[in-house]
């Protein structure tokens, strides 16, 4: 038999928990999502451990784990994942953070952060990010704005560490002068490095024309960056040297895009793909279509974020508009692969419950269904509940590759 194609769609935060108020449903029990059902009855469901029972994941650790990569061993911290996100280059000895624009002032010559997100106001802030390459005695600097306040900023030079504190206070007030944290030389250069720039950006940011356009727009300056959670890219075995598969990721997220990145997938951007709740869910959709259509990939991950936004928010019925309008999606999608006949087993999931009472990722279990040459069980709605009844039991996260690779007819034998 031939082998299938592999699509895995994995709506961010989409699982919950019951909630009282909504006569203790679940935003999946509540939707009407009849794509999403007919996935749950043609397919066997079950539900999954992200990460580990009882571990709230992060999107990245989770993403990781859900392409057969142990976070414990691959995630080397939110840094370089967001600069690989943003479409940066890692090298091994590269010092990746994530940062933030805000506003700074100085008073009796020490730096004080009055807003942490520069009023969230992104107007000028892919060019100020541009100012801010440039080559020291002690290392090149490179920096690129991301999404909204976001940025990221990469420390290239020889006898650099990622053992050091954050510039960012995580609150208003003085800026963190940035410590090693260990005892290592490289660790006390780097954190030199990274106050020097932080001192650096202030004079070049405020001197920029771009902030005095801010400025008269009534916007307050981003003249600052806070940089956090320092780290270098690992040694991750690339996703097609370990399965053998040709893969693609769609997301809006830098942070997802980043995990895709580091893998090897290659990333397909979608216009308009924001990774908020308004994101163009649909032109993902497509997009995944047109690569099933056209053979280019193996295995697709698509990421929809909205739903983890929402839960985020506690917005439990912005929910479940968010996921009906996802099963609208979806039924575009089980249309073409039955019309055109494009050999695809689909699975169904969420990287985490984010649950809207709580507005934070947890620990609990996520439901799954798999749709192609599978045993059907008698499972007919896709719920928490509903698939935790199915026939693929319960999970890990590490194994839905596995899994996936097996009905896909690209299994291995393990033994004779
Ligand atoms: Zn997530
Ligand atoms: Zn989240």
């Amino acid at each position: 038999m031939q082998q299938t194609k592999i699509v895995l769609i994995i709506c961010d935060g989409m699982a919950d928990r019951p909630d009282r108020e909504h006569n203790n449903k679940t935003p999946l029990e509540v939707a009407s999502k009849p794509n999403m059902d007919k996935i749950a009855r043609d397919g066997i469901c079950g539900i999954m451990n992200p990460i580990g029972y009882g571990i709230p994941p992060g999107s990245n650790t989770a993403h990781l784990a859900l392409l057969g990569y142990n976070p414990y061993e691959y995630y080397t911290g939110r840094g370089p994942f967001e600069a690989l996100g943003a479409g940066l280059n890692l090298g091994k000895d590269d010092i990746a953070f994530r940062c933030n624009f805000a506003t700074a002032e100085k008073k009796n010559n020490k730096i004080f952060i009055t807003d942490r997100r520069a009023g969230r106001g992104e107007f000028g802030m892919k060019e100020l990010g541009k100012l801010l390459n440039f080559r020291t005695d002690d290392a090149d600097v490179v920096f690129k704005a991301s999404s909204g306040h976001r940025g990221v900023l990469v420390l290239r030079g020889k006898n650099l560490s990622e053992k050091i504190s954050d510039s960012d206070p995580h609150s208003e007030g003085e800026i963190k002068e940035v410590r090693p944290l260990d005892d290592s030389d490289a660790a006390k250069r780097t954190a030199q490095i990274l106050n020097k720039f932080t001192e650096r950006c202030y004079e070049i940011l405020n001197r920029s024309e771009i902030q005095s356009e801010r400025i008269n727009k009534g916007m307050l300056p981003a003249n600052i960056i806070l940089a956090r959670g320092a780290g270098k890219t690992g040694e991750i075995p690339k996703f097609n040297e370990k399965y053998g598969l040709n893969g693609a990721c769609i997301a809006g997220v830098t942070l997802v895009k980043g995990v895709g990145r580091s893998v090897g997938l290659n990333i397909i951007d979608v216009s308009s793909a924001t990774g908020h709740a308004d994101s163009n869910i649909e032109g993902k959709i497509d997009a995944c279509i047109k690569e099933l259509k056209e053979n280019r990939h193996d295995f697709i991950l698509i990421n929809i974020k909205g739903t983890d936004e929402i839960s985020h928010d506690g917005d439990f019925e912005g929910k479940v508009e968010m996921i009906e309008r996802i099963d609208k999606v979806l039924g575009k999608l089980l249309l073409s692969v039955s019309e055109n006949n494009l050999n695809t087993t689909i699975a169904l999931t969420a990287d985490h419950t984010t649950s809207v009472t709580v507005k934070e990722h947890s620990g609990d279990t996520v439901p799954i269904a798999i749709l192609g040459d599978v045993r059907t069980d008698e499972i007919c709605k896709f719920s928490e509940r509903e698939c935790a009844k199915g026939g693929l039991g319960v999970i890990k996260g590490t194994d839905l590759l596995n899994i996936l690779m097996d009905l896909s007819r690209r299994g291995k034998k393990f033994g004779a």
